[in-house]
């Protein structure tokens, strides 16, 4: 058996056979030189190419336009447009002429760096490189004809999980919704346009996976996308769980139809408040039309992290106030910079040795990045007037650490007043509670704040001194460690008495089994990942409150170390 991490593009949970798929151009590209007088015949060769891809694109378009609506028409009209990019057919015949190189060699470099200018550009283009790609390959097959594939041959009865190096919007097409499982890939983005097509498909999709090298067609293939996990060649007794999981999960499917306009509540009605996390602008167009509660924890690090030179105040701005504009009048609580080892934007330098866990982190890093925190804050502050933003402050252990944020706001105000910018005075702030010491010193701290957040993911990480992100001490990153449990009775003991605001927003709010152990807990409020919003929406609606003696129960089974049993759940 063997387990590997990545990232989730949509939720769920699947079991069966794993097929790799191959785009095969990718493996095989014809590279010769030509004499100079085969040069009008190569470019011929060009132009027949061209002509063959336009006719597959018009007929993908059709196609995709009959079973993904509006979305799949924009995207296909999208690859004809990169394709009819005049100046790139150009360059690729000075190529061929200028190298003496054969027409599929040329197509291949030319693409090559019109993609790397896309990768350097901001995430969001980065991920357009998935549909240049994808012309590239369809323009590469037309000179032979060869295209995408699976390795083993389709059972026609029997789904599949398909893997692959990345998804590109023809390979999505090219697979029909009744043959896949699940979509596990190398490359990919939450929002690249491959990922939309295939979430339409309504099956987990994780990537981020070192995918090809470690799984073989035919191999059994385990993809429980809530945790980002791959479980390749499962043990008997990881299957029977997951066998278990598969049945539960799809007994809920059938009476989990929930209108999107409902707020989230329980079964017999009582009101919670449900939020999201996002990480990029683009997330929050999956909250249209839904009925949520705000943005509780938006992951500003993610925003321009391919960039290699810092946003400007007005980059920032632009991006607030469109999602502030897009929330309408919901909170969205922007956590200011957060950089650790695994966050880290390429626009940062941090002295070498020091990008790690327990190095420079939170208020920490405002000493070394002042004027980007300043820009930040000031952007936020700006793009206030245009909605409901609050400013939350991330890796909060002392009160000194709400006092180094306090005065970069307190200086962004006067510069934004000798600049004569308008913004909203009285911005709200609150903290991440994703340190022990904040836990612990909860009551002290939020004396200073209008509201805080737990995140779970961090607070698990210090109190286990177990890495969150390690293959290795998995095993140790214990989801639901009863120190957790401690830690947060300990915070929501403190606001209620001081009156505060208090969400859990760490992954842990995305296992709808614990919601029973987070009510009677006290805490009824909540922010998940925007992709799962309306799927955890819909178990909450079936969720009956338990009763008073619900967490008696839970330590009693504590004690008697039953809890996996208890919650009928995994908790590693
Ligand atoms: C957390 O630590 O729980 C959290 C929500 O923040 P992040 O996952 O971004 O560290
Ligand atoms: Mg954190």
């Amino acid at each position: 058996m063997k387990i590997l991490k990545g990232i989730s593009a949509n939720s769920g949970l699947a079991k069966g056979i794993a097929n790799v798929y191959t785009e095969e151009v990718e493996e095989n590209i014809p590279h010769y030189m030509i004499e100079e007088e085969k040069i009008e015949k190569e470019i011929a060769r060009l132009k027949e190419a061209y002509g063959k891809t336009r006719e597959v694109i018009e007929n993908m378009l059709k196609a995709s336009e009959e079973i993904f609506g509006k979305t799949g028409e924009e995207i296909f009209a999208a690859h004809g447009t990169i394709l009819e990019d005049e100046a790139l057919f150009e360059e690729i015949v000075a190529l061929i002429k200028k190298r003496l190189i054969n027409a599929e060699h040329a197509v291949n470099d030319v693409f090559d760096s019109y993609q790397e200018k896309f990768k350097r550009k901001d995430y969001h283009f980065s991920e357009m490189t998935h549909d240049i790609v994808d012309v590239r390959n369809r323009l590469l097959s037309s000179f032979d004809g060869v295209s995408g594939q699976f390795e083993c041959p389709l059972n026609e009865r029997q789904p599949v999980i398909v893997v692959s190096k990345r998804l590109t919007p023809s390979m999505v097409l090219n697979i029909a919704q009744s043959d896949v499982l699940a979509f596990v890939t190398e490359e990919g983005g939450l929002t690249s346009h491959a990922t939309i097509l295939a979430q339409n498909y309504g099956v987990p999709i994780i990537f981020g996976v070192n995918a090809t090298e470690n799984i073989d067609c035919g191999d059994s293939v385990i993809v429980d996308a809530s945790l980002g996990k791959v479980i390749i060649n499962p043990d008997k007794k990881t299957e029977k769980y997951y066998d278990e999981k598969l049945k539960e999960a799809e007994k809920r499917k059938k009476f989990c139809v929930i209108k999107k306009e409902e707020p989230t509540q329980t079964k017999k009605g009582v009101r919670l408040t449900l939020k999201a996390n996002i990480s990029l602008q683009a997330e929050i167009k999956l909250l249209e039309g839904l009925n949520y509660d705000g943005v509780g924890l938006l992951r500003s690090e993610f925003l321009f992290m391919n960039r290699d030179k810092p946003p400007t105040e007005e980059e920032w701005f632009k991006v607030y106030k469109n999602i502030a504009k897009a929330a309408k009048e919901k909170n969205v609580d922007i956590r200011l910079l957060d950089i650790s080892g695994d966050k880290m934007p390429a626009y940062l330098q941090l002295p070498s040795g020091e990008n790690n866990d327990l190095g420079i982190r939170g208020a920490r890093a405002i000493n070394i990045f002042y004027d980007m925190y300043l820009d930040q804050t000031k952007a936020i502050l700006r793009a206030s007037t245009h909605g409901n933003l609050r400013l939350l402050y991330p890796m909060i252990s002392d009160i000194s650490d709400i006092e180094s944020f306090r005065e970069v706001v307190k200086e962004a105000k006067s510069i934004l007043d000798e600049e004569g910018k308008e913004y909203k005075k009285d911005v709200k702030e609150g903290i991440m509670i994703e340190t022990p010491a904040a836990a612990v010193m909860a009551g002290i701290l939020l004396k200073h704040v209008d509201f805080a957040n737990i995140g779970s993911n961090d607070l698990l990480e210090y109190t286990l001194a177990a890495s969150r992100n390690s293959q290795i001490i998995e095993k140790r990153y214990h989801i639901l460690h009863p120190s957790l449990i401690r830690l947060m009775e300990i915070v929501i003991g403190e606001t209620r008495k001081y009156k505060k605001e208090i969400c859990l927003c760490g992954e842990i709010a995305s296992f709808e089994e614990f919601y029973p152990l987070f009510l009677s807990l006290g805490i009824n409020n909540f922010s998940v990942e925007a992709s799962k919003l309306s799927d955890i929406k819909c178990n909450l609606l079936h969720l009956e409150k338990p009763g008073k003696s619900y967490l008696d129960e839970f330590y009693k089974n504590l004690k008697k170390n039953d809890i996996e049993k208890f919650f009928k759940r995994r908790i590693f």
